[in-house]
Protein backbone atom coordinates (compact mmCIF):
# COMPACT_ATOMS: atom_id res chain seq x y z
CA UNK A 1 0.00 0.00 0.00
CA UNK A 2 2.71 2.40 0.96
CA UNK A 3 4.67 2.41 -2.09
CA UNK A 4 1.37 3.87 -4.21
CA UNK A 5 0.88 6.44 -1.52
CA UNK A 6 4.47 7.48 -1.22
CA UNK A 7 4.28 8.19 -5.00
CA UNK A 8 0.86 10.21 -4.60
CA UNK A 9 2.69 12.38 -1.61
CA UNK A 10 5.67 12.69 -4.08
CA UNK A 11 3.67 14.31 -6.75
CA UNK A 12 1.58 16.73 -3.92
CA UNK A 13 5.25 17.83 -2.92
CA UNK A 14 6.47 18.42 -5.65
CA UNK A 15 3.25 20.26 -6.83
CA UNK A 16 3.83 22.74 -3.39
CA UNK A 17 7.39 22.95 -5.04
CA UNK A 18 6.40 23.85 -8.19
CA UNK A 19 4.13 26.41 -7.21
CA UNK A 20 6.78 28.12 -5.13
CA UNK A 21 4.91 27.46 -1.83
CA UNK A 22 7.44 24.66 -0.11
CA UNK A 23 8.35 26.50 3.36
CA UNK A 24 11.83 25.93 4.34
CA UNK A 25 12.50 26.61 7.14
CA UNK A 26 15.63 28.86 8.83
CA UNK A 27 17.23 27.52 11.69
CA UNK A 28 18.27 29.76 15.09
CA UNK A 29 21.15 28.41 17.17
CA UNK A 30 20.78 31.53 19.79
CA UNK A 31 17.94 32.28 22.01
CA UNK A 32 14.86 34.05 20.10
CA UNK A 33 15.85 37.86 20.16
CA UNK A 34 16.26 40.99 18.32
CA UNK A 35 19.69 39.66 17.00
CA UNK A 36 19.90 36.41 16.43
CA UNK A 37 22.40 33.21 15.33
CA UNK A 38 21.38 31.28 12.45
CA UNK A 39 22.92 27.92 11.46
CA UNK A 40 25.08 29.37 8.86
CA UNK A 41 26.48 31.00 11.15
CA UNK A 42 25.06 34.74 10.18
CA UNK A 43 24.11 37.12 12.80
CA UNK A 44 20.98 38.79 11.70
CA UNK A 45 18.44 41.12 13.26
CA UNK A 46 15.07 39.86 13.59
CA UNK A 47 11.78 41.63 11.96
CA UNK A 48 9.62 38.28 11.74
CA UNK A 49 8.95 37.26 15.12
CA UNK A 50 5.70 37.70 17.10
CA UNK A 51 8.20 38.58 19.95
CA UNK A 52 6.05 42.37 20.38
CA UNK A 53 7.56 42.96 24.23
CA UNK A 54 10.92 41.35 23.52
CA UNK A 55 10.11 38.83 26.29
CA UNK A 56 11.26 35.78 24.78
CA UNK A 57 14.87 35.69 26.51
CA UNK A 58 13.28 37.92 29.45
CA UNK A 59 15.78 37.16 32.47
CA UNK A 60 12.71 37.71 34.99
CA UNK A 61 10.60 35.05 33.07
CA UNK A 62 13.45 32.66 32.40
CA UNK A 63 14.22 32.88 36.45
CA UNK A 64 10.45 32.40 37.13
CA UNK A 65 10.66 29.78 34.86
CA UNK A 66 13.83 27.64 36.92
CA UNK A 67 12.42 28.34 40.37
CA UNK A 68 9.05 26.43 39.53
CA UNK A 69 11.36 23.71 37.52
CA UNK A 70 13.11 23.04 40.99
CA UNK A 71 10.15 23.81 43.17
CA UNK A 72 7.48 21.97 41.10
CA UNK A 73 8.65 19.44 38.57
CA UNK A 74 8.98 19.16 34.83
CA UNK A 75 5.31 18.27 33.49
CA UNK A 76 1.78 17.63 34.99
CA UNK A 77 1.57 14.22 33.36
CA UNK A 78 -2.10 14.43 33.36
CA UNK A 79 -4.98 16.41 32.12
CA UNK A 80 -6.46 19.21 34.56
CA UNK A 81 -9.60 17.76 35.71
CA UNK A 82 -7.70 14.25 36.76
CA UNK A 83 -4.42 15.65 38.44
CA UNK A 84 -3.10 18.33 36.11
CA UNK A 85 -3.57 21.45 38.46
CA UNK A 86 -1.56 23.07 40.24
CA UNK A 87 -2.18 26.46 42.47
CA UNK A 88 0.51 27.90 39.59
CA UNK A 89 -2.18 26.99 37.32
CA UNK A 90 -5.24 28.47 39.02
CA UNK A 91 -2.83 31.72 39.58
CA UNK A 92 -2.09 32.50 36.06
CA UNK A 93 -6.09 32.25 35.20
CA UNK A 94 -6.51 34.89 38.18
CA UNK A 95 -4.20 37.22 36.82
CA UNK A 96 -4.87 36.98 32.93
CA UNK A 97 -8.76 37.88 33.93
CA UNK A 98 -7.34 41.21 36.09
CA UNK A 99 -5.22 42.05 33.03
CA UNK A 100 -7.70 42.04 30.40
CA UNK A 101 -10.67 42.98 33.35
CA UNK A 102 -12.65 39.45 32.78
CA UNK A 103 -14.53 37.40 34.98
CA UNK A 104 -12.71 33.95 34.74
CA UNK A 105 -10.24 32.00 32.76
CA UNK A 106 -9.67 28.69 30.82
CA UNK A 107 -6.02 27.75 29.90
CA UNK A 108 -5.37 25.51 27.29
CA UNK A 109 -2.25 24.16 25.58
CA UNK A 110 -2.54 27.24 23.13
CA UNK A 111 -4.77 29.41 21.37
CA UNK A 112 -4.91 27.03 18.80
CA UNK A 113 -6.92 24.75 21.17
CA UNK A 114 -8.57 27.62 23.17
CA UNK A 115 -10.35 28.72 19.65
CA UNK A 116 -10.89 24.83 18.80
CA UNK A 117 -12.85 24.07 21.72
CA UNK A 118 -14.82 27.55 22.23
CA UNK A 119 -17.40 26.98 19.78
CA UNK A 120 -19.11 23.22 19.85
CA UNK A 121 -19.23 23.39 23.82
CA UNK A 122 -21.63 26.41 24.01
CA UNK A 123 -23.54 26.79 20.50
CA UNK A 124 -25.52 24.47 18.50
CA UNK A 125 -27.97 24.31 15.34
CA UNK A 126 -30.02 26.54 16.84
CA UNK A 127 -27.61 29.46 16.96
CA UNK A 128 -25.03 31.47 14.74
CA UNK A 129 -21.53 32.21 14.10
CA UNK A 130 -20.63 35.57 12.38
CA UNK A 131 -17.07 35.69 11.38
CA UNK A 132 -14.33 38.08 9.43
CA UNK A 133 -12.95 36.68 6.31
CA UNK A 134 -9.66 37.44 7.54
CA UNK A 135 -10.31 35.16 10.81
CA UNK A 136 -7.14 33.13 12.18
CA UNK A 137 -7.26 29.32 10.78
CA UNK A 138 -7.80 28.01 14.32
CA UNK A 139 -11.07 29.94 14.83
CA UNK A 140 -12.15 28.84 11.41
CA UNK A 141 -11.36 25.05 12.40
CA UNK A 142 -12.86 25.69 15.46
CA UNK A 143 -15.99 26.91 13.48
CA UNK A 144 -16.36 23.45 11.50
CA UNK A 145 -16.21 21.46 14.73
CA UNK A 146 -19.94 23.76 15.94
CA UNK A 147 -23.21 23.10 14.54
CA UNK A 148 -24.43 26.26 14.20
CA UNK A 149 -25.51 28.01 11.37
CA UNK A 150 -22.51 29.90 9.66
CA UNK A 151 -22.39 33.90 8.63
CA UNK A 152 -19.37 35.41 7.26
CA UNK A 153 -18.82 38.88 6.25
CA UNK A 154 -15.84 40.85 4.39
CA UNK A 155 -13.04 41.52 6.33
CA UNK A 156 -13.95 44.86 9.00
CA UNK A 157 -16.75 45.16 6.71
CA UNK A 158 -19.61 46.61 8.81
CA UNK A 159 -22.79 46.61 6.03
CA UNK A 160 -21.76 43.61 5.53
CA UNK A 161 -21.29 42.05 9.15
CA UNK A 162 -24.97 44.31 9.51
CA UNK A 163 -26.62 42.17 7.25
CA UNK A 164 -25.02 38.99 8.28
CA UNK A 165 -26.86 40.20 11.62
CA UNK A 166 -30.12 40.82 10.40
CA UNK A 167 -30.47 37.61 8.26
CA UNK A 168 -29.36 35.86 11.76
CA UNK A 169 -32.37 36.88 13.48
CA UNK A 170 -33.80 33.52 12.82
CA UNK A 171 -31.69 32.20 14.79
CA UNK A 172 -31.49 31.92 18.89
CA UNK A 173 -28.15 33.11 19.83
CA UNK A 174 -25.81 35.77 18.08
CA UNK A 175 -21.77 35.39 18.35
CA UNK A 176 -19.96 37.79 16.30
CA UNK A 177 -16.46 36.28 16.15
CA UNK A 178 -12.87 38.37 14.96
CA UNK A 179 -9.41 38.86 15.43
CA UNK A 180 -8.21 41.75 17.40
CA UNK A 181 -5.66 42.57 14.80
CA UNK A 182 -5.35 41.02 11.60
CA UNK A 183 -1.51 39.56 11.03
CA UNK A 184 -1.17 40.42 7.62
CA UNK A 185 -2.42 44.16 7.17
CA UNK A 186 -1.96 44.65 10.80
CA UNK A 187 -5.21 46.63 11.47
CA UNK A 188 -7.36 46.16 14.12
CA UNK A 189 -10.92 45.03 14.53
CA UNK A 190 -13.45 47.99 14.39
CA UNK A 191 -14.69 47.03 17.97
CA UNK A 192 -16.50 50.16 18.86
CA UNK A 193 -18.90 49.66 16.13
CA UNK A 194 -18.96 45.96 16.17
CA UNK A 195 -20.04 46.52 19.61
CA UNK A 196 -22.92 48.94 18.47
CA UNK A 197 -24.08 46.61 16.07
CA UNK A 198 -24.13 43.45 18.98
CA UNK A 199 -26.17 46.05 20.83
CA UNK A 200 -28.96 46.95 17.95
CA UNK A 201 -29.47 43.20 16.60
CA UNK A 202 -28.69 41.26 19.92
CA UNK A 203 -25.45 39.45 19.58
CA UNK A 204 -22.78 38.25 21.81
CA UNK A 205 -18.86 39.03 20.60
CA UNK A 206 -15.98 37.29 20.92
CA UNK A 207 -12.24 38.50 20.38
CA UNK A 208 -9.20 36.26 19.39
CA UNK A 209 -6.36 38.69 21.23
CA UNK A 210 -3.28 36.74 19.74
CA UNK A 211 -1.97 39.60 18.14
CA UNK A 212 -3.25 42.83 20.11
CA UNK A 213 -2.73 41.55 23.75
CA UNK A 214 0.15 43.51 25.25
CA UNK A 215 0.40 45.67 21.62
CA UNK A 216 -3.04 47.93 21.10
CA UNK A 217 -4.27 50.37 23.74
CA UNK A 218 -1.99 52.35 25.76
CA UNK A 219 -1.55 49.52 28.38
CA UNK A 220 -1.37 46.95 25.95
CA UNK A 221 -4.83 45.41 27.40
CA UNK A 222 -6.06 44.82 23.83
CA UNK A 223 -8.82 46.17 21.78
CA UNK A 224 -11.10 46.06 24.72
CA UNK A 225 -8.96 48.91 26.35
CA UNK A 226 -8.11 50.76 22.95
CA UNK A 227 -12.07 51.02 22.07
CA UNK A 228 -12.76 51.81 26.17
CA UNK A 229 -15.08 48.38 26.16
CA UNK A 230 -13.45 46.65 29.10
CA UNK A 231 -15.63 43.77 30.58
CA UNK A 232 -18.41 44.29 28.01
CA UNK A 233 -17.15 41.54 25.74
CA UNK A 234 -18.17 38.02 26.35
CA UNK A 235 -15.38 36.11 25.07
CA UNK A 236 -11.94 36.68 24.49
CA UNK A 237 -9.10 34.38 23.46
CA UNK A 238 -5.41 34.64 23.35
CA UNK A 239 -1.92 33.10 23.42
CA UNK A 240 1.06 33.02 26.22
CA UNK A 241 3.39 32.59 22.45
CA UNK A 242 3.51 35.86 21.49
CA UNK A 243 3.74 39.19 23.23
CA UNK A 244 3.63 37.54 26.29
CA UNK A 245 7.01 35.21 26.72
CA UNK A 246 6.53 33.74 23.77
CA UNK A 247 6.89 29.91 24.79
CA UNK A 248 3.74 28.36 24.48
CA UNK A 249 0.14 28.38 26.00
CA UNK A 250 -3.22 30.12 25.28
CA UNK A 251 -6.55 30.98 27.16
CA UNK A 252 -9.89 32.02 26.89
CA UNK A 253 -11.44 34.69 29.34
CA UNK A 254 -14.92 36.31 29.81
CA UNK A 255 -17.61 35.29 31.72
CA UNK A 256 -17.99 33.19 34.60
CA UNK A 257 -20.83 30.86 33.35
CA UNK A 258 -19.34 30.52 30.02
CA UNK A 259 -15.49 29.95 31.27
CA UNK A 260 -17.41 27.16 33.98
CA UNK A 261 -19.34 25.62 30.85
CA UNK A 262 -15.91 24.50 28.79
CA UNK A 263 -14.45 23.52 31.95
CA UNK A 264 -16.92 20.90 31.87
CA UNK A 265 -17.19 20.49 28.00
CA UNK A 266 -14.14 21.39 25.95
CA UNK A 267 -12.68 18.94 24.12
CA UNK A 268 -8.79 20.29 23.95
CA UNK A 269 -8.96 21.50 27.92
CA UNK A 270 -10.74 17.50 28.93
CA UNK A 271 -8.48 15.33 26.72
CA UNK A 272 -5.33 17.26 26.59
CA UNK A 273 -2.67 17.96 28.99
CA UNK A 274 -1.46 20.89 31.26
CA UNK A 275 0.69 23.45 30.39
CA UNK A 276 4.17 22.52 32.18
CA UNK A 277 4.22 24.47 36.02
CA UNK A 278 7.45 26.25 34.52
CA UNK A 279 5.36 27.86 31.92
CA UNK A 280 2.70 28.75 34.10
CA UNK A 281 5.04 30.22 36.69
CA UNK A 282 7.28 32.43 34.05
CA UNK A 283 3.32 33.53 33.20
CA UNK A 284 2.43 34.22 36.71
CA UNK A 285 6.05 36.88 36.88
CA UNK A 286 4.90 38.72 32.90
CA UNK A 287 1.24 39.86 34.77
CA UNK A 288 3.26 40.69 37.04
CA UNK A 289 5.73 42.64 35.40
CA UNK A 290 2.39 44.00 33.37
CA UNK A 291 0.83 45.38 36.48
CA UNK A 292 3.89 47.05 37.57
CA UNK A 293 5.51 49.20 34.71
CA UNK A 294 4.10 50.20 31.26
CA UNK A 295 7.50 50.25 29.71
CA UNK A 296 7.87 47.74 27.56
CA UNK A 297 4.52 48.60 25.52
CA UNK A 298 5.66 52.42 25.67
CA UNK A 299 8.97 51.66 24.16
CA UNK A 300 7.12 49.03 21.41
CA UNK A 301 4.61 52.23 20.43
CA UNK A 302 7.66 54.48 19.89
CA UNK A 303 9.69 51.79 18.35
CA UNK A 304 6.48 51.08 16.04
CA UNK A 305 6.04 54.56 15.36
CA UNK A 306 9.49 55.60 15.01
CA UNK A 307 10.00 52.48 11.96
CA UNK A 308 6.79 53.54 10.00
CA UNK A 309 7.43 56.82 9.95
CA UNK A 310 11.39 56.25 8.50
CA UNK A 311 9.83 53.96 5.74
CA UNK A 312 7.24 56.63 4.87
CA UNK A 313 9.83 59.04 4.68
CA UNK A 314 11.49 56.99 2.82
CA UNK A 315 9.05 56.55 0.18
CA UNK A 316 7.59 52.90 1.36
CA UNK A 317 4.17 52.15 0.80
CA UNK A 318 3.04 51.26 4.22
CA UNK A 319 -0.06 49.71 4.99
CA UNK A 320 -1.79 51.66 7.59
CA UNK A 321 -1.27 50.15 10.85
CA UNK A 322 -2.47 50.44 14.62
CA UNK A 323 -0.75 47.43 15.86
CA UNK A 324 3.05 46.52 15.50
CA UNK A 325 2.41 44.45 12.60
CA UNK A 326 3.71 46.89 9.21
CA UNK A 327 2.85 45.66 5.95
CA UNK A 328 5.52 47.01 3.27
CA UNK A 329 3.49 46.66 0.27
CA UNK A 330 5.41 45.32 -3.44
CA UNK A 331 2.27 43.94 -5.28
CA UNK A 332 4.48 41.79 -6.89
CA UNK A 333 5.51 37.96 -5.95
CA UNK A 334 8.45 37.45 -6.95
CA UNK A 335 9.48 40.87 -5.82
CA UNK A 336 8.51 40.34 -2.42
CA UNK A 337 10.54 36.93 -2.39
CA UNK A 338 13.46 38.32 -3.77
CA UNK A 339 13.69 41.49 -1.56
CA UNK A 340 13.45 39.71 1.52
CA UNK A 341 16.58 37.43 0.76
CA UNK A 342 18.20 40.54 -0.04
CA UNK A 343 17.60 42.00 2.58
CA UNK A 344 18.92 39.03 4.24
CA UNK A 345 22.37 39.42 2.85
CA UNK A 346 22.26 42.33 4.63
CA UNK A 347 21.41 41.38 7.78
CA UNK A 348 17.74 41.90 8.22
CA UNK A 349 15.69 39.07 8.66
CA UNK A 350 11.68 39.29 7.11
CA UNK A 351 9.50 37.56 5.24
CA UNK A 352 7.88 37.91 1.87
CA UNK A 353 3.77 36.76 1.50
CA UNK A 354 1.81 36.36 -1.46
CA UNK A 355 -0.86 34.68 -2.67
CA UNK A 356 -2.55 32.45 -1.57
CA UNK A 357 -1.63 33.74 1.91
CA UNK A 358 -2.47 37.32 0.94
CA UNK A 359 -5.02 38.56 -2.26
CA UNK A 360 -3.58 38.22 -5.24
CA UNK A 361 -1.46 41.61 -6.42
CA UNK A 362 -1.05 42.28 -2.84
CA UNK A 363 2.19 40.82 -2.23
CA UNK A 364 4.20 42.52 0.51
CA UNK A 365 6.64 42.04 3.17
CA UNK A 366 5.75 42.36 6.83
CA UNK A 367 7.87 43.87 9.14
CA UNK A 368 6.67 43.22 13.07
CA UNK A 369 8.09 45.43 15.32
CA UNK A 370 9.39 44.90 18.95
CA UNK A 371 10.44 46.50 22.20
CA UNK A 372 13.29 44.05 22.29
CA UNK A 373 14.66 46.21 18.93
CA UNK A 374 17.16 49.08 20.06
CA UNK A 375 16.98 52.62 17.79
CA UNK A 376 19.95 50.96 16.48
CA UNK A 377 18.13 48.28 15.00
CA UNK A 378 15.53 49.90 13.47
CA UNK A 379 17.52 52.28 12.04
CA UNK A 380 20.07 49.42 10.25
CA UNK A 381 16.74 48.10 9.01
CA UNK A 382 15.59 51.04 7.50
CA UNK A 383 19.27 51.90 5.93
CA UNK A 384 18.87 48.49 4.40
CA UNK A 385 15.36 48.60 3.08
CA UNK A 386 16.44 51.71 1.09
CA UNK A 387 19.50 50.34 -0.56
CA UNK A 388 18.30 47.16 -1.74
CA UNK A 389 14.57 49.40 -2.35
CA UNK A 390 16.61 51.61 -4.38
CA UNK A 391 18.40 48.61 -6.28
CA UNK A 392 14.87 46.74 -7.17
CA UNK A 393 13.42 50.06 -8.47
CA UNK A 394 11.18 49.81 -5.32
CA UNK A 395 11.62 53.46 -4.25
CA UNK A 396 13.35 56.13 -6.01
C1 LIG B 1 -1.04 32.91 16.64
C2 LIG B 1 -2.49 32.91 16.66
C3 LIG B 1 -3.21 31.83 17.19
C4 LIG B 1 -2.54 30.56 17.65
O1 LIG B 1 -1.88 30.75 18.87
P1 LIG B 1 -1.04 29.53 19.48
O2 LIG B 1 -1.04 29.78 20.95
O3 LIG B 1 0.32 29.62 18.86
O4 LIG B 1 -1.74 28.27 19.10
C5 LIG B 1 -4.59 31.92 17.26
N1 LIG B 1 -5.24 33.02 16.81
C6 LIG B 1 -4.58 34.06 16.27
C7 LIG B 1 -5.35 35.25 15.80
C8 LIG B 1 -3.19 34.04 16.17
O5 LIG B 1 -2.55 35.07 15.62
Amino acid sequence: MYKDFQQHLQNELQSIQDAGLYKNERIIVSPQKAAIQVSTGQEVLNFCANNYLGLSDSPQLINAAKKALDERGFGMSSVRFICGTQDLHKELEKKIAGFFGTEDTILYAACFDANGGVFEPLLNEQDAIISDSLNHASIIDGVRLCKAQRYRYPNANMEELENCLKLAQAQRFRLIVTDGVFSMDGNVAPLDKIYELAQKYNAMIMVDESHSAGVVGKTGRGTTEQFDLRGKIEILTGTLGKAFGGAIGGFTTGKKEIIDLLRQRSRPYLFSNSIPPMVAAAGIAMFDMMARTNELQDKLHANTEYFVSKMKAAGFDIKPTQSAICAVMLYDAKLSQQMADRLLDEGIYVVGFYYPVVPKDLARIRVQISAGHEKEHLDKAVAAFTKIGKELGVIQ
